[in-house]
This record gives C-alpha cells, structure tokens and sequence, in this order.
C-alpha cells in the first residue's frame, strides 16, 4: 500500500494532514490510553481537535464500521460454509467485534479526523525531505 495514500492513513492512524505523523497516543490495544487522540501531530504540527469533544461524531463512524466489520464476518462464515447454526453465526459476529473494538473506535477517530482535515501535499513532501536529510 502506497504509504502517503488516504487509506493507509485512515487504517493505519496517521496524521490526516501530513500522513506520517501518528494520529494515537498509544497502540488502540493499550487500555489505559485507550484511543486517546494526541493533542497535535509531532511532524507537521496540526491540531488534532477543532473543539472540545470534537470526536464524539466518530460515533456515527464507529456504527457504520461496526456493521461493515459484522457483514464481513458473516460473510467469510457464508463463503467458509462451516458453521450453520444462526446462534453461533450471531455469536462469532459478537465476539469479533468486542476483539476489534478499540481498532474500530480508532478507525472511526481516524476517518472522523480525514472528514475535516485535508491532505497537504506540499507540507507532506517537506516533512519527508527533513526527514532523510538529517
Ligand atoms: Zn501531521
């Protein structure tokens, strides 16, 4: 995956501005600092949050992540075709989004934070030339 690409970013938690600073405190499965968004980014600077709980919206993201993460659950079982039972099917659903849990609340912050801050090429290509030349 081409790293300066949007969905590189968004999965794996980068800066939505420069896309090589990191966007987490801590690795989402660290449960004390748990999805804890950093204050600004440590390469180009930008402040994470535009107001104070802007990231409760990524609530919204995190249901629709939450469904897009159940639907292909179920359907790896559909084309596995091993288990039948809808109890169990309901209960593989279930357990695989409490494993992925705080990788989903972090995706969600993170695609929350790609809606409002955009992508800067110049400021991008700058960072990196700093970054080989020292
Ligand atoms: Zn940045």
């Amino acid at each position: 995956m081409v790293k300066s690409s949007m969905f590189y970013s968004i999965f794996f938690l980068k800066c939505p501005r420069c896309r090589q600073g990191e966007f987490l405190e801590a690795n989402p499965y660290r449960i004390n600092k748990m999805n804890k968004v950093k204050d600004h980014c440590e390469k180009c600077n930008l402040k994470y949050s535009l107001e104070p709980s802007f990231y409760t919206g990524s609530m919204y993201v995190s249901y629709a992540v939450g469904i897009a993460v159940a639907v292909a659950v179920f359907v790896l079982l559909l084309i596995f075709d091993e288990i039948r039972d809808p109890l169990s099917i309901f209960g593989i659903i279930v357990l695989a989004l409490v494993l992925l849990m705080p990788y989903i609340g972090a995706v969600s912050k993170s695609i929350w934070a790609h809606f409002f801050f955009k992508y800067d090429k110049e400021i991008a290509v700058k960072i990196r030339k700093n970054v080989t030349r020292t």
